[in-house]
């Protein structure tokens, strides 16, 4: 079914559970694929200790991800690019391009952007001041080793980090936005979190030493945390290459919105639906997408 001049019916970026699930499906009707990642396929399930939401009996997101790895790795169909980054995408009439980091380029009919989100840094918010051009981990990346952590924002993951690590001693000083205060509840009476609902928060970040900042409260009281480390629980943002495809405000690429042949999958499509089954479902329906599309093309050819 592919246009002879490519080598590939569909390209495929970011190797998350969308894009392997876009490129199972692919297979599955005939159509030849190149998945390109610039990590390992399924990085962000190899660092969820305890899975919630996932048919199929699967407890942790490591016995997920070799799970998908491994089928991935059997399928004929699907060339995998790994350790390669996408950083353009261009889509015409005919084709779609892109452009990875070695500066090599893949056309094909169709391209399915399945790129996720990634943590905000603190300079893309207000409420905190930090050195110029700091960049902190996000809180999962910690080995929980009894330590005290600052951690700036009060979002989801906390709970995700207390729960896989339910006899460690790390202490949490959890400094969070009046914007948060409602997704701090399932951690409010964990007797590792200490809360401090925040106005500004200024980072300082001395070297070899501990993490320092000053504190003004919601209640406009001033105080200093020091923790051993810091890291982010903010909240996401979408990570799309640049080029033809169309962000909505908020950054997320809404899949109505794009070039017919550019079909979004996974969490790069809205905040509302980041879920592991949800972007193994829609990476999916991206593949049957594309292969329905060539054909009414063929079709019409
Ligand atoms: C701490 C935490 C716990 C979670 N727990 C759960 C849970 O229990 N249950 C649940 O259902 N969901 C959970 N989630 C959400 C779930 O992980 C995501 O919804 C899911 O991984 C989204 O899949 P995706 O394929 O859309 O994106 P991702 O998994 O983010 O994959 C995107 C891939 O694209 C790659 N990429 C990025 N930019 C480029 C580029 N320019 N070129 C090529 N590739 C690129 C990235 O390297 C990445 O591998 C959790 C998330 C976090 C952060």
């Amino acid at each position: 079914m592919a246009d002879t001049l490519h080598d590939t019916d569909l390209i495929i970026i970011g190797g998350g559970p969308a894009g392997c699930a876009a490129a199972r499906m692919a297979a599955s009707v005939g159509m030849r694929s190149t998945l390109v990642e610039p990590d390992r396929l399924c990085r962000n399930l190899y660092r969820i200790p305890a899975l919630n939401n996932v048919l199929g009996g699967y407890t942790s997101g490591p016995e997920l991800a070799d799970s998908i790895v491994a089928e991935l790795k059997s399928t004929e169909l699907c060339r995998l690019e790994l350790g390669r980054r996408v950083t353009e995408l261009r889509a015409d009439d005919d084709q779609v391009t892109v452009t990875v980091d070695t500066g090599a380029r893949l056309t094909a009919p169709y391209a399915i952007v399945a790129t996720g989100v990634g943590p905000l840094q603190p300079r893309d918010v207000t409420w905190i001041t930090a050195p110029d051009g700091l960049t902190l981990p996000p809180l999962w990346q910690d080995d929980a080793q009894g330590r005290t952590l600052l951690v700036l924002g009060g979002d989801r993951p906390i709970g995700t980090f207390l729960r896989a690590n339910p006899t460690t001693d790390t202490r949490l000083l959890v400094a969070y936005p009046a914007a948060d205060a409602y997704k701090i509840e399932e951690i409010r009476e964990d007797p590792r979190v200490i809360l401090f609902p925040v106005e500004h928060l200024t980072l300082d970040l001395t070297e070899g030493a501990l993490v320092s900042a000053e504190v003004v409260g919601q209640d406009g009281a001033r105080q200093t945390i020091t923790a051993d480390a810091a890291y982010l629980s903010i909240g996401n943002a979408p990570t799309a290459p640049s080029g033809d495809l169309t962000r909505g405000p908020d950054g997320y690429c809404l899949p109505a919105d794009q070039h017919p042949r550019v079909i979004v999958a996974g969490d790069l499509r809205s905040a509302r639906f980041q879920r592991i089954m949800t972007a193994l479902g829609s990476g999916s329906e991206a593949a049957l997408h594309a292969y329905y599309a060539a054909r009414e093309l063929l079709a019409k050819g």
